[in-house]
């Protein structure tokens, strides 16, 4: 078969080449690279795309996250409520500054934080909760604002996988007090290489942001905080300013082959998503019983796939204080979960290929 990627991120250069190298030849000969214009001109795009008020770019969707944490004063001893089921950046964070993950479940419906099972975890330690907006459908958010509200704890949304979905037409990264996303190259809006970005409608926690992602200073050579250095490349703003604006696109093919896999697939748990709620399908993942049955043919006809996550992050060595709990719907999942290749240029013969071999394979 002719070369089958898992997100078509070659594809996507071809389609925009001509404006991509132009955004970054203009840096190159401004010599901006740090800061500058087109660093602003990206961040009022981003804040106006998201609808909030502060839109920063950062270096990582990992340093929004410290940077979230941070600007919200989290230290040593503090408690943060996050779901097992997520990448490792979500809960690392939290270690990193000293302060303890406790781990939720998720539910089996959309695989993000069980709204259900928090209140029992919640404590007079407890200073935040992190949402993740798995696979790119974000947990009810609003829901969640308001039982932060009442216990007067923070919510963060780590919108890593959610950038363009939204929630009773809310744009992900609009609604939490702080909200955290990621321009990581696979991601829903990809950089070309690190990038990430933090939103709040808070001028506050925004200008704390600012301040810590450089290190801590507030006019050159005075520093107020202990920061570090976070900040956005220029050149990465570049090329996310011109991505962004065909970003809405993108989203559109995406559910369109979201539709396509959901209407021809057989013997599989489908994604699901709850009403008010739209997908970016950062990942398009089913269950399956049969999983390592089913990558083996996947693998054999050079079709690519993907296990997002296999393991629980309360069944991590690296967090090996918590390995004695059990979170039944995260152990589930994470043997039955599997990713299929979608970018908004997996090409028709591709799919259909999919779906063929999925279908004489799977069982549920
Ligand atoms: C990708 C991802 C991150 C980390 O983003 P980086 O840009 O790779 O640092 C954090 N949380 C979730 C849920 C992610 O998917």
């Amino acid at each position: 078969m002719d070369d089958f990627p898992f997100i078509d991120l070659k594809a996507q250069y071809e389609t925009y080449k001509e404006e991509i190298d132009l955004a970054i030849r203009e840096v190159i000969e401004s010599t901006s690279f740090i800061g500058g214009k087109k660093l602003i001109e990206f961040e009022r795009n981003l804040a106006n795309y998201v609808g909030v008020k502060e839109a920063v770019g950062c270096s990582s969707g990992t340093s929004a996250l410290l940077l979230a944490l941070m600007a919200l004063g989290i230290k040593e001893d503090d408690e943060v409520i996050v779901p097992s089921f997520t990448f490792i950046a979500t809960a690392e964070m939290v270690s990193l500054l000293k302060a303890r993950p406790v781990f939720a479940d998720i539910n089996l419906f959309d695989y993000n934080i069980d709204i259900n099972s928090i209140e029992c975890l919640v404590n007079d330690k407890t200073k935040a909760i992190i949402a993740v907006s798995m696979f790119g459908q974000m947990p009810d958010l609003e829901t969640l604002s308001k039982f932060c509200n009442d216990k007067n704890i923070a919510l963060i949304e780590d919108g890593a996988q959610s950038f363009g979905a939204n929630q009773n037409g809310k744009k992900s990264c609009s609604i939490a007090q702080i909200s955290c996303t990621s321009f990581f190259p696979s991601k829903p809006l990809g950089a070309y290489g690190d990038a990430g970005a933090v939103f709040s409608d808070d001028e506050n926690i925004a200008n704390l942001v600012r301040t810590y992602l450089n290190h801590g200073q507030i006019e050159r050579y005075k520093h107020k905080l202990i920061g570090f250095n976070g900040r956005l490349d220029t050149i990465q703003a570049a090329i996310l300013n011109v991505k962004l604006k065909y970003l809405n696109k993108e989203i559109e093919k995406r559910c369109q082959i979201a539709d396509f896999y959901n209407k021809n697939l057989k013997n599989v748990i489908l994604p699901q998503l709850k009403e008010g709620f739209t997908s970016v399908y950062a990942q398009y993942s089913i269950r399956v019983k049969n999983r390592d049955d089913v990558i083996r043919v996947l693998d054999s006809k050079g079709i690519p796939s993907a296990i997002h996550y296999p393991l629980g992050l309360h069944l991590q060595e690296a967090f090996l204080d918590y390995n004695t709990i059990s979170l039944p719907n995260t152990e589930l999942l994470s043997k039955e979960i599997l990713s299929l290749p979608m970018s908004a240029f997996l090409k028709q013969s591709h799919q259909e290929i999919v779906i063929e071999t999925i279908n004489n394979i799977a069982r549920i």
